[in-house]
Order: C-alpha cells, then sequence, then structure tokens
C-alpha cells in the first residue's frame, strides 16, 4: 500500500498496544495483571463529574473557542499561580486533547526541518516519535554513569547549531525520578543563554513522595512568560486520574500560542467543551482528592519496592514520584521485549519493556492499580524468573507449575 514513508516510520504506542493485549486477554476470562498501566484507578472526583453533568443537560453543547473556555482558563491562571507563582495571562494559555496534544502541536509549532530536539532517557515513549512527525530530529541523551539522570556537560555536549529545543519531565515517566532543582535551574540557565526552548512536561507534577518537590521551570529565570524560554505544559490526566478526559494544555508567549491555535483551528477545532467543563470541576474543586491518590500512590511504591528486593539481582532506584519505577532486570535477560512477553505468556502479568523508553535491561512496572495488583502480580513475576522461588503457583483457580527453569 502506497502511504507516506514518514507515516509509515511512526511506531505503534507500546504502551497503548500493550493496553490493548490486556483488555483482549481479560475478554478471554484471563486473569491479566496490569503492571503496564498509566493511569490510576481512582473514579474521577466529584466535582468534574457535577461539573461535567450539568454542562451536558444545558443542551448547549457547542463548539468553544479554540484555545479552549475562558472559565476553564480561568482556572487554569487560578492552578498556575498556586503552584508555578507566576501569573499567566488568558492570551498565555491553549487547551488541548490531553498534554499529548500540547506537545505535539508545540512541536510543530516550534521546529523546521531537520531541527533538533533534546530527549532525556530514559524518556517518554511519545517523545521522539512526535518530534519526528514533524520532520525533527530526535538527539537522545544517555546518561554515562547507568543512572536516570545526565549531567549538565552530557546534555551541553549533545548541542548544536539545529537545537532548538530540550524536554524535560519531571516526575519522569518511566523511571519515577524527580531532577534535583539545582538540575532543572541548569537547564534553564542554558536554555535561556543559548535561545533554546525548554519544553517542560509537568503531568507528574503533584504526584511526588517523601516530601520532594518536582522544581517548576519558572522558578529559575527572572524572565516573565512573554520572555522566558520555558514553556509549561500540564493537563488533568495523571494528577486527578481523569486520563479519558483528555485535557491538557500550554502556558507560553503570547506569540506561540496564537501560532498553536492557528494549528489546533486547522487541526481539531477546539476540545470538548463538556470535557472541559468537567477539567474545570476537577480544578476548582476540593483538592484533597489529589492528596488522598498521592498517598495511595506512594503506598503502592513501598510495596513494589518491598517486593522489589526480593529479587535476586534485581536493582532499582526508587522512585519520588509518579507512578511508575523501572527497576533494572539483566540479571534475568538483556531483551527487555522478551523478557516482557514471556512474563505476559506465563504469569499473565503485563510490564513494558525498557527498549521503549530508551533503556534496554529494564522493564518499567506501573503501581498505580491496587495493593492487590503490586503484590500479586510482583509475586507472579517472582515465580515466573527465580529458581528459587516456590515452583508452584495459584493464579485465580488454576495451579501453575514452572517447569522452564
Ligand atoms: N507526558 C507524559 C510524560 C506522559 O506519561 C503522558 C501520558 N502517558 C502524557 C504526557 C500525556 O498526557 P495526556 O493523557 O494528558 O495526553
Amino acid at each position: 500500500m502506497s502511504v507516506s514513508q514518514l507515516a509509515r516510520s511512526i511506531v505503534e504506542s507500546p504502551t497503548l498496544r500493550l493496553n490493548e493485549e490486556a483488555r483482549l486477554l481479560r475478554e478471554r476470562g484471563e486473569p491479566v495483571i496490569h503492571l503496564g498501566i498509566g493511569e490510576p484507578k481512582n473514579k474521577a472526583p466529584l466535582p468534574a463529574i457535577l461539573s461535567t453533568a450539568s454542562k451536558l443537560v444545558t443542551g448547549d453543547i457547542k463548539y468553544s473557542p479554540t484555545d479552549g473556555l475562558p472559565s476553564l482558563k480561568k482556572a487554569i491562571i487560578r492552578y498556575t499561580e498556586e503552584h508555578y507563582d507566576r501569573l499567566p495571562a488568558p492570551e498565555n494559555i491553549i487547551i488541548s486533547s490531553g498534554a499529548k496534544q500540547s506537545i505535539f502541536n508545540l512541536l510543530y509549532t516550534l521546529l523546521n526541518p531537520q531541527d533538533e530536539v533534546i530527549v532525556l532517557a530514559p524518556y517518554w515513549v511519545s517523545y521522539p516519535e512526535m518530534i519526528k512527525m514533524v520532520y525533527g530530529v530526535p538527539i537522545v541523551v544517555t546518561p554515562e554513569d547507568g543512572s536516570f539522570q545526565p549531567r549538565l556537560a552530557e546534555i551541553e555536549k549533545a548541542l548544536g547549531p539545529d537545537t532548538r529545543a530540550i524536554i524535560l519531565n519531571s516526575p519522569n515517566n518511566p523511571s519515577g525520578i524527580v531532577y534535583p532543582a539545582s538540575f532543572i535551574a541548569e537547564v534553564v540557565e542554558l536554555c535561556e543563554r543559548k535561545g533554546i526552548w525548554l519544553i517542560m512536561d509537568d503531568i507528574y507534577h503533584k504526584l511526588v513522595f517523601d516530601k520532594s518537590e518536582a522544581a517548576p521551570g519558572y522558578r529559575f529565570t527572572k524572565k516573565d512568560i512573554e520572555a522566558t524560554k520555558v514553556i509549561v505544559v500540564n493537563g488533568i490526566a495523571k494528577v486527578y486520574g481523569m486520563t479519558g478526559y483528555r485535557i491538557g494544555w500550554t502556558i507560553a508567549s503570547r506569540e506561540l500560542t496564537q501560532i498553536m491555535t492557528n494549528i489546533q483551528a486547522q487541526t481539531t477545532s477546539c476540545v470538548s467543551s463538556i470535557l472541559q467543563a468537567g477539567a474545570e470541576g476537577a480544578l476548582l474543586g476540593l483538592q484533597s482528592v489529589v492528596e488522598a491518590l498521592r498517598l495511595q500512590i506512594q503506598n503502592n511504591r513501598d510495596v513494589i519496592m518491598q517486593e522489589l528486593q526480593t529479587f535476586r539481582g534485581v536493582k532499582v532506584t526508587k522512585p519520588l514520584g509518579t507512578f511508575y519505577c523501572l527497576p533494572d532486570f539483566r540479571a534475568y535477560s538483556n531483551k527487555s521485549l522478551e523478557l516482557s512477553q514471556f512474563l505476559l505468556k506465563k504469569a499473565l502479568v503485563v510490564t513494558v519493556p525498557g527498549k521503549e523508553f530508551g533503556l534496554e535491561g529494564h522493564l518499567r512496572l506501573s503501581y498505580a492499580g491496587t495493593v492487590k495488583d503490586v503484590t500479586e502480580g510482583l509475586a507472579r513475576m517472582k515465580w515466573a524468573l527465580d529458581p528459587e522461588s516456590a515452583n508452584e503457583i495459584y493464579i485465580g483457580d488454576k495451579k501453575l507449575v514452572r517447569d522452564w527453569l
């Protein structure tokens, strides 16, 4: 079939593919445990539900302004003032269908063909593909010391005349690390000095543990939103557990926001006004729901850390945020895709191969589900991998005997 070479070169989203595989297995009655999932299991917060419903019952469901409903923008201004200590104007904000569309529109706005964007490994799977989709070139910086955080010198080494932007995601999907404030400060300084855009993907910013803080990029620049190179992307998907609402936003200069608005106007027109109303409810409602979610996830983090300690040879950096960790499974296999497929087939546990995030030999495990998912999932993995674990295991009422170790 004749299709564009570029379109053909874009790989399938591995996480969405795994979701689909797990769904099909579950439909067939298989007791799958999903440690690949990128969303918490909570219900949408009540104020979000009520706000969505009251918009819907008006029956007045029309196009909203392309850059978003003024009332949602007001809520975002409040949120930004509270969490970033900056007061954006409505013209600095554009609301999109999830942070994913925000990032795509932003890359489309910033890049000329062959422009380079620095991505730090391990990285969110979609960054390199989105950069390629706008004819840019992803430049992956992998920490040489085997940690999850490159040093500034490593980033500086990767800069060239075509570098247009750096993307930072802290807390980080997939590693769960939170970059230290000093590192964010260095990168902001570097970007402002060199005139490089800094895209701060803050989608997990409030899901942090042990009193750590995801330092906002704005803190390290004296320039205002019109002049700074710092651009902020955020949304309600993770922090409120409202992934299905598909609401994200970008905060940038008026000029950039206007160009992004033109792009959105020609592609999707606007985000559904029903869902924008829901997002407004979440942002203006009681924020204790976020704290409750954060505490539950922190508890799950503690449980998964404890379980991982019992695997022989598995090394893991304790996550300080998100709901992921990225243990090093090279003691069992260097090929994360094969390992992940093996675990799905033998133990019915979904994991995501580290290869997809630019870090082979690791598996991304999500602890966004229940404690039971975490403990049972890890017990099954241990049974499948560790010759010293029990030879038999019950999955549901099925007794499985390990015959491959
Ligand atoms: N950035 C990162 C790092 C993510 O993990 C995700 C979702 N998996 C997104 C952006 C996209 O968020 P949204 O659902 O709002 O599009």
